[in-house]
Parts: structure tokens; sequence; C-alpha cells
């Protein structure tokens, strides 16, 4: 096979037949990919490519596909998202402050994936430290989507994993990694038209990646169909000793739990999503995913979650508070860049100033605000008490259902110049996800029809911890009855 778009063009579980039966070679596969990248590089989806190392990687794996010792992902290029340390291989988070960091060891997850076979192509482009919605706080300038709006303007591809989407949605990579604090798997991936999945809090280590709000973040896979987000957290998931809130309890084989019928199983509609400004095409879409649950031998039933209007305040005090804490490393001592100064004061105070930018900042003074002593009770703790009720009301929840469905995002993606100038209303983008991440919960973004003005439109699902299988299985039905089919709707958005 010589025609490069059929072979990027390709799923995962497509590409893994094509090794098997050497229709192409790995080395045909990711120089594919390569070129592809390289065609894409406008959409600066990545911050560091490392090409020669994946053909080299490649050649290694048509060796290992000629002796038959072939890994679950062998030769399937993928991107890592730069919040991984890469042993070896620049990690920035995004940040002019780790602008130079080279790590010297390698995150489980990415040791994992390399440890499966796939091909990192390179490390893709977020938001600052994965803060943002959008993609645009990165220090190595905005990713862009591949999709566009009707006059030819890109829109934003959702954030922090924003490089990511950009990657995966333009077909420059199969699958890459993300991560989810407060949404950044599952709305990045809604905005582009991919499915995103943010595990259950411990399923995924978090050993090598660097820290936002370490009590909320999560790894998970973004991919362009379901069959491959289970494939990646196949290869992804697992009990790690070197991550003290690794949680050992088996894997299962996410492929066979994908196949099961949802015969039976109980979908609640949350009554407190129903938002009064709720968008139209938002809501109508919310609807059908729920009759085609229902057709699929599912009941759908509305359930109450009544703190959830609490959600994003909390995340907003607690993910910052934990940010600034996890942030305090970077002071121009031991890390990545140091502005001189002629005090200690003065260095960590320069560097500190000239490495971290604008969103960083805010949250840091928001965390700091909201730890600090005269605060600490009217904030912080408040916010922790809230948490803990919401993990109750999800309890009581799921005492009633299997599985909850809500839209991913309040909004299609926005064109790159028309997001929410104040960082408020851009916070509300996250409206839908954070309680997931509050709560420790599995969740999962499905892209399932297009807004009014054609832009990809996801609907979530969520379950019970260690439910992954779950999420999958009703997610698939999702995705094969979407309005138009997710990867026709990719391929003509790249046309445009
Ligand atoms: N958009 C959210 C924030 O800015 C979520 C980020 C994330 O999940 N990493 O905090």
């Amino acid at each position: 096979m010589t025609d490069k778009s059929s072979l990027t063009h390709l799923t995962i579980t497509q590409a893994l037949e094509g090794l098997r039966t050497k229709a192409f070679s790995a080395l045909e596969l990711t120089q594919a990919h390569v070129d592809r990248a390289q065609e894409t590089a406008p959409l600066n989806a990545f911050i560091t490519t490392t090409f020669e190392q994946a053909i080299e990687r490649a050649k290694h794996s048509d060796l290992r596909l000629a002796k038959g010792e072939t890994r679950p992902l062998e030769g399937i290029p993928i991107g890592m998202k730069d919040l991984f340390c890469t042993k070896g291989i620049r990690t920035t988070a995004a940040s002019k402050i780790l602008g130079d960091f080279i790590p010297p060891y390698e995150s489980t997850i990415s040791q994992k994936l390399l440890e499966a076979g796939t091909i990192s192509l390179g490390k893709t482009n977020l938001d600052e430290f994965a803060m943002g919605s959008a993609n645009l706080t990165s220090a190595f300038g905005p990713a862009l989507s591949p999709w566009k709006d009707g006059a030819g303007t890109h829109c934003v591809p959702g954030g922090s994993s924003g490089g990511s989407t950009a990657a995966v949605a333009s077909f420059s990579a199969m699958a890459a990694t993300g991560t989810d604090t407060g949404g950044s798997i599952r709305q990045p991936a809604s905005f582009t038209g991919l499915v995103g999945l943010k595990p259950t809090y411990g399923r995924c280590s978090r050993y090598g990646v660097i820290a936002f709000a370490s009590s909320l973040d999560q790894a998970g896979p973004i991919t362009r169909t379901v069959e491959d987000c289970a494939l990646m957290l196949q290869a992804m998931a697992g009990y790690d000793t070197l991550d003290a809130t690794s949680v050992n309890v088996p894997v299962p084989d996410y492929l066979q739990e994908m196949k099961g019928s949802l015969q039976g199983l109980k979908i609640g509609l949350p009554t407190q999503c129903r938002l009064d400004d709720l968008r139209p095409d938002v809501a109508a879409l919310w609807d059908k995913a729920a009759d085609v649950l229902t057709q699929a031998g599912a009941h759908v039933i509305p359930i109450e979650l009544p703190l959830l209007k609490y959600a994003l305040p909390a995340y907003y005090i607690i993910a910052p508070a934990e940010a600034s804490s996890n942030l305090a490393r970077y002071d121009g001592v031991r890390y990545g860049a140091r502005v001189e100064g002629d005090s200690l004061d003065a260095l960590y105070m320069n560097t500190r100033s000239a490495g971290f930018g604008d969103e960083v900042k805010r949250r840091i003074f928001v965390g700091t605000y909201v730890l600090s002593s005269g605060y600490y009770d009217a904030y912080y703790v408040r916010a922790q008490k809230l948490r803990a009720r919401m993990i109750e009301d999800f309890k009581q929840a799921f005492s009633q259902v299997d599985l909850i469905l809500t839209p991913s995002a309040p909004t299609p993606p926005f064109v790159i110049g028309g997001e929410p100038k104040d960082p408020v209303t851009m916070y509300m983008n996250d409206i839908f996800t954070v309680s997931a991440n509050l709560a420790g919960l599995p969740g999962i973004s499905i892209p399932f029809g297009l807004s009014s003005e054609h832009l990809p439109l996801g609907m979530q699902l969520l379950a019970p911890a260690f439910q992954e299988g779950l999420l999958l299985r009703a997610g698939k039905v999702l995705y094969d009855n979407a309005e138009t089919h997710p990867l026709t709707a990719l391929k003509e958005a790249n046309r445009k």
C-alpha cells in the first residue's frame, strides 16, 4: 500500500491488522504519519517532534513483526502530551519555566506505551501546566484545530490537551495521551470530534506526569474511535508502586467489556444539567443521545445531583490551591529556567515572573489566597466539604443508575480570536466535566453530532469507579449512532 492518506486514515485496529498481514510495514505507517505531521505543522500540535527516533523505532517494530514478537500496539504512531516526562526528550508543560527541561526519567504511562510497541512522534502542545480550555495559554503558541468555521477560520482544539486533539483530529497521529484535571481530555475531544476517556482516579499512574492538582489529575487516551480508545486504555491502565495514589485492582479486558449489550442498563440524566440557557442544539443532541440509548435497551431516567452547581466554584478553589503548592518547586534553583537576582528572594521572584504565563500566575494567586490563614476556612475547607458531599450525591445517584449522560461541554468549539475574553466565562467550559474529577469517577466524551454551525459536539457518559468498560460499551452505541459518522465528519473537516 503506498497511498499515504489511506495509511493515516486507518483506525488502530485496522492498522494492527494491516501490519500483521504485511499489507504495509511499520516504517511505511510511521513515515506516512511523519509526512502528515509535517504537512499539518501550521496547526502547532507538537512542541517537540521526535521523528528520527520514531523512524528508528518503526524499523525495530518491523524486525519484531517479522519475528512474530509483536506487542499489543506494535508500530502504532502516537502523540505524547508534553506533560509526561520522557527520558532524554525535552518536556516543557508548555511553560517557559521548563523550556529546556530534559527529564532524567520516564513517566510510567509513556513507558507502558513504549513497552506496548507504540511509536511516539513527539510531545504535543497543551495549555501551560494544563491550565486552560482552549490551548491558548501555551508558551509555545496556540494549537489549532483542523475544524474551521464557515469563513475558514480555525477553531481552538479545546484544552488543555489541545495539541493531542489537534494531532489526532488532523490524522497526524493515530492516538495521543491526555491528562484531565477538570475536563482536559473530554472537553478537547468534544471540541474536535474525537473520543476522550478520563479514567477513574488511580487507574492510570501519575508517576512522571507533571502535577497540576494532584488529587484531580488523571491520564487517559484520546482517539478517533471507541475501539481505539479501549486499546489505548488497555496499554495505559494498571497499578504502579511508584504512584502512591495508584489503585491495585485488576485491569479488565476492555475490548471484551466494550462488546456487551445495554439491555436493562439504567442511565441517569441529571436535571441540574438542563441549564436554562443551554444551547438548543446541545439540548436536542442530548435528547437524541438518550433516545439512542433507549433504543439499545437501556432505561433513561431523570436523576438529581443537587450540589452540581457548586462543582465549578469548588473546583476553581481546590485546583488552584493544589497548583499553587505543586508549582512552588519551580523556583529557579532546581529546575529549568533561572533569572538571577541580587538576593535569593529576587532570584525566585525574577524567575517566576519571567517563567510563568498569566493564567498560571492567576491560578497561583487564587490558590495562595484561598490557602492563606485568614481565608483557609472560608474557601478551601468549604470547598473540600462540598467535594465530600458531592461524592455522596454521586453515590446516591449510582445506587439508582449505572451510567450518567450529559453533554461534554456547553458549546461547540469557538474560533481562534472568538474565545471568551474573561477567565470566568472560559472556566464555564468545564461545567459538565469537573464533577467527575472532584469525585474521582471515570468519564468519556463521544463525538455525537454537529452544532448549528457544523462544528463538533460531544456527549459525556460518567460511571462508578473502575467501570471504564461500561463507558466504552455505552459510548460505542452512541458513536455508532452519531448523526454523522465521526470518521466521515473528521475527514470532511480536514478537506475544508
Ligand atoms: N479547563 C480546566 C482548567 O483550566 C481543566 C484543565 C485540566 O483538566 N487540566 O483548569
